[in-house]
């Protein structure tokens, strides 16, 4: 899939950070990023997906689609399928029914399109992006633009949010270049629907605010084309390329964590004053911006030793397992010593300790160690390294 360089997506990186689009370009393809090769992307876009074939099957919002009618098929995203679950059937279907809660009933003054790819390179060379749903609605003169979130890991606010806003002013010149007489927009409703957490988020723009964010991204556009472009970290360094090398994403980190513990007395004082409860709180509130920094440095090794790569102090090891029943254990088992060994009434084996005790202790020949996944280990850790050499199961990098 073709990603635009001022991405919608990925607007709030590069209008905080200037230098993050220059930083990105050394890892282009090579590292893949959370944001793009998650199995929880990778999910999203499955939903994305359903959601899409959902409003194609309708044929106008009046008529209801069901995102039942595709429970239990499979969506291939990526090479990986993807089983339309309750979960996905619920978010699409909640996603449909704001939509049509927002909706005016006036078909003659109402327009719509769903995953439509919308260009902002007026303002952000080359600048797209594919808005999940957007609407028009004649009677208010109002442009509203609905964005589904499939994650629950981060809480999404459509509050100047610049990806739904990107979106907005690329549906706002469609309009002026193809249905002129629809142009005379008031305002902008920009949504979020994250129904897994429950999350409905919306924020009103006014036609004189957009023009005012249009200039506001041509100034953003600009400052990442100078050469001395700084670099300024915060929550969008999440999904950035460059953050596993990034000082300033570093130090932000440390500063932070520094902070949280306020001023550090001095140990040896007699009258040391004890930690106190805010300061934990504060340093437990930092903690997983530091898991964060961990698991960006982990990844970044692990992708550099699975591309072929030796880095002295870390190796790649198999991830130790436990001990599992083999596939025939039931049917071998349930034949010998009978139903006894089943736990009631799901057809699966009772816990070890409880079929030792009615088979005797001899019930190791239906157990086997499952092979474990290829993990990042310090040369200090026990396990012996992989030879990175041999066909891991997995694709090599570049
Ligand atoms: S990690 Fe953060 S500070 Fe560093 S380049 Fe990326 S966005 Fe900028």
């Amino acid at each position: 899939m073709k990603h635009a360089r001022y991405s919608a997506s990925g607007s709030k990186r590069w209008i905080n950070c200037p230098a993050s689009l220059k930083a990105e370009e050394d890892y282009a393809d090579k590292f893949p990023t959370e944001e793009n090769t998650s199995i929880y992307a990778l999910e999203g876009t499955a939903c994305h997906e359903l959601l899409e074939r959902v409003f194609d099957e309708e044929s106008t919002l009046g008529v209801p689609a069901d995102a039942n009618n595709y429970l239990g098929e499979i969506i291939t995203v990526e090479g990986t399928d993807f089983t339309v679950n309750d979960e996905m059937v619920d978010s699409v279907n909640s996603f449909v029914k704001y939509v049509k809660d927002i909706y005016t009933p006036d078909t003659s003054k109402v327009a719509y399109a769903s995953e439509m790819r919308v260009s902002f390179d007026d303002i952000a060379d080359g600048g797209f992006g594919t808005c999940d749903f957007f609407l028009y609605d004649g009677v208010t003169n109002a442009v509203h633009v609905i964005d589904l979130k499939y994650g629950r890991g981060v809480k999404e606010d459509a509050t100047a949010n610049s990806q739904l806003s990107l979106y907005a002013w690329g549906i706002w010149r469609y309009i002026k270049e193809n249905k002129p007489e629809m142009a005379d927009i008031s305002k902008f409703v920009l949504h979020i629907v994250q129904p897994r957490i429950d999350n409905y988020s919306r924020y009103e723009i006014s036609a004189k605010d957009m023009l005012r964010f249009s200039q506001h991204i041509k100034s953003a556009v600009a400052k990442t084309q100078d050469k001395k472009a700084p670099r300024f970290a915060g929550e969008h360094c999440r999904f950035c390329k460059a953050k596993s090398d990034c000082w300033t994403y570093k130090n932000s980190i440390e500063s932070m964590t520094m902070m949280s513990f306020g001023a550090v007395p001095d140990a040896n004082a007699i009258d040391v004053p004890k930690l106190s409860d805010e300061e934990k709180v504060a340093l437990l509130d930092n903690i997983d911006k530091i898991k964060e920094l961990e698991k960006c440095y982990r990844d970044h090794l692990f992708n550099r030793l699975r591309g072929g790569d030796t880095i002295k102090g870390v190796k790649m090891i198999t991830s130790k397992k436990n001990k599992k029943w083999n596939d025939t254990a039931i049917p071998l088992l349930v034949s010998k010593y009978g139903n006894d060994v089943l736990k009631e009434p799901v057809l699966v084996l009772r816990p070890v300790s409880e079929v030792k005790r009615i088979v005797g202790d001899d019930v190791e020949e239906y157990r086997h160690i499952p092979k474990g996944m290829p993990v990042l280990a310090l040369d200090s850790e026990p396990g012996e390294p992989m030879d990175t050499t041999q066909d891991l199961g997995f694709k090599k990098l570049n």
